[in-house]
C-alpha cells in the first residue's frame, strides 16, 4: 500500500525536469498531472518554471506521492506549500 502523507494544507510538487530520464513511471502512476513531452521527457501539468526545475501547488495530494515514489531518479519532489 502507498504511503500516506503527512503533509497537511497546500501541496508543492516540484520536478527537477533536468533528471527526468523519461521512464514513464509518473505519467502511468499518475495521469492527472503528468504526461510526457515530445522531447522525451515528463511534464508536470501546470507547472510553473521556478529557476531549474518546475512546480505546482495543489490542495490535495492525490496521486502524486505514487507518482515521486514511483520516479526512478527521484526527480520528483513532494513538500509543504
Ligand atoms: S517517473 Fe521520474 S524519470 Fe520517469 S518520466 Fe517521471 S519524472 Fe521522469
Amino acid at each position: 500500500m502507498a504511503k500516506k502523507s503527512k503533509i497537511v494544507g497546500k501541496i508543492k510538487i516540484i520536478h527537477d525536469r533536468d533528471g527526468c530520464i523519461g521512464c514513464g513511471a509518473c505519467a502511468v502512476l499518475c495521469e492527472k498531472y503528468w504526461r510526457m513531452a515530445d522531447d522525451g521527457k515528463a511534464d508536470l501539468i501546470g507547472g510553473k518554471k521556478a529557476g531549474k526545475h518546475y512546480e505546482r501547488i495543489v490542495e490535495k495530494m492525490e496521486c502524486n506521492q505514487e507518482a515521486a515514489d514511483g520516479c526512478p531518479v527521484a526527480v520528483i519532489h513532494i513538500k509543504k506549500a
